[in-house]
């Protein structure tokens, strides 16, 4: 059977693979539009720089990653034990994230009224379980003041996102979950810790583990996958559309070529799927056009020793929506992991855009590097001009899973059934994590095979 898949992201890539180490003999051909796999995960190294254009790393807590880059052979880095501190940019200054519940009640993060707020949390009634936006979730369990603080960073910092559209139930599940079993969030995180205790497992509402790359950047572990993948990986080979005969699969090509394929999968984004489908399809590609995709614009800023006179020790800081500054975050890359700036240098990374912001991602390099020096400036006291300065572009960043994205799958669910072979995989539709990509690329290739 041949099996073409659409899209050389990291689900494209883990599910060519996950395939082939299944049966080596599969005729499994990956058509790429541009000519370098990767899609969002991209890697440069300028001038002793190691930068990168999206992802920064994976999370360790989730198997699946980490047995694929032992698979090929890759060690993996976990990021500097200081990169645990994490800061919000909250009342014109950078607060620390308590780490703990002791740490929690000394901060000054949150009033002691916000406070008090959080720990209310254990009366609150549950809410029937339908979905709702992350804003109405947090401010219902938490209070206005929490969501505003540490709910609204977190929602930007993951999804670049616009937590009064988002869906709790699709973004954060394990959430959503601890509510509809519990009762309650510290209800059930309590319960859980209980449960644990018993099997020693570790657990907690977010996400967990520790930020994790490879000493060369995300990009080591797709060129480690092109190499295996060899010819059966195609580079600047653009899909156009999808036609169908009977049940074969005919892939029209951006250079006028066609190809037929008994299996397709389209690992493309969805509107880029969408457009694919459109002739074939006209409700499943409707369907996947209304997934919302914002800009998003990521500036790395390269500093000469001394010049950052607060010092970077941390994983950088989120910006709260309430704040109205023009950028999401910076990321302390050089504190993070040891190989990313030369020696005597820091690199910093400034996300802008985002559903919020789309504006901002969109202005042009001079009008954008100034914005962020301003909002750096104002932020964190740096006063001084970078030596160093990378900007990658994303026009079409991040899918947003917005209320009713779950009831929009099921639809879409039902429409793909209908064409046999036909698959979707990609960060559109379960989880946008290079984690969530790849487990569902291996769940998908057991299927198929
Ligand atoms: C700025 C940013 C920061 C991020 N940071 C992190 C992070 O730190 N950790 C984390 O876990 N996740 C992060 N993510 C999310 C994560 O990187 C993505 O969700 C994941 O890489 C998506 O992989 P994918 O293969 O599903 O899609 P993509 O990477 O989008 O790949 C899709 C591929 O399809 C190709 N394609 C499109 N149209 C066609 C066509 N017509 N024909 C052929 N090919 C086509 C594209 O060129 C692309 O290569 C970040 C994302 C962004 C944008």
């Amino acid at each position: 059977m041949r099996i073409a898949i659409v899209g050389a992201g990291i689900s494209g890539l883990s599910l060519a693979h996950a395939l082939l180490e299944k049966n080596h003999g599969l005729d499994v051909t990956i058509f790429e539009a541009e000519y370098h796999p990767g899609g969002k995960i991209w890697t440069e190294r300028i001038d002793g720089f190691l930068c990168e254009s999206g992802t920064n790393g994976f999370l360790d807590n989730r198997p699946k990653t980490l047995e694929l880059l032992s698979k090929l052979s890759l060690t993996p880095m976990r990021s500097n034990d200081n990169a645990r501190k994490r800061y919000i940019y909250s009342d014109k200054r950078l607060r620390l994230i308590p780490e703990s519940p002791i740490a929690f009640l000394r901060s000054n993060l949150l009033s002691a009224s916000g406070k008090l707020r959080i720990i209310a949390e254990l009366f609150v009634p549950q809410k029937d379980a339908t979905d709702e936006t992350l804003e109405s979730f947090a401010v219902r369990r938490l209070g206005r003041e929490a969501f505003e603080k540490l709910i609204d960073p977190m929602a930007s910092g993951i999804y670049a996102g616009d937590p009064s559209r988002m869906s709790l139930k699709s973004c954060f599940p394990k959430i959503y979950e601890l509510e509809k079993n519990y009762g309650g969030l510290i209800r059930g995180m309590l319960k859980m810790k209980r449960e644990a205790k018993k099997t020693g497992r570790k657990v907690g509402p977010g996400p967990g583990g520790i930020l994790t790359s490879c000493d060369g950047g995300m990009y080591t572990l797709i060129d480690s996958l092109k190499s295996l993948l060899g010819e059966r990986l195609q580079l600047g080979r653009e899909v156009k559309s999808i036609g169908k005969k009977g049940d074969l699969y005919t892939i029209h090509l951006g250079d006028g070529s066609t190809c037929e394929s008994e299996c397709v999968v389209l690992a493309s984004p969805a509107y880029a799927s969408a457009e694919m489908l459109v002739e074939m399809d006209k409700e499943i590609a409707g369907l996947m056009s209304d997934i919302p995709y914002p800009p998003v614009s990521v500036v790395c800023l390269g500093f000469r020793g001394g010049k950052i006179s607060r010092g970077l020790n941390g994983f950088g800081f989120l910006v709260p929506a309430k704040e109205r500054r023009e950028i999401m975050g910076t990321l302390y890359d050089s504190s993070i992991f040891p190989n990313r700036a030369p020696e005597g240098y820091a690199l910093l990374r400034t996300i802008v855009g985002g559903a919020r912001a789309a504006k901002v991602a969109l202005l042009n390099d001079e009008r954008l590097l100034s914005t962020v020096m301003v909002e750096l400036s104002e932020i964190m006291g740096l006063k001084a001009e970078p030596d160093f300065v990378k900007i990658f572009r994303h026009e079409k960043a991040i899918p947003q899973y917005t209320a009713r994205h779950d009831k929009s799958l099921d639809q879409i669910d039902r429409s793909i059934a209908r064409h046999k072979r036909l698959f979707l995989a990609g960060n559109a539709y379960r989880g946008i994590g290079v984690n969530d990509c790849i487990e569902n690329s291996l769940k998908l290739a057991d299927y198929i095979a």
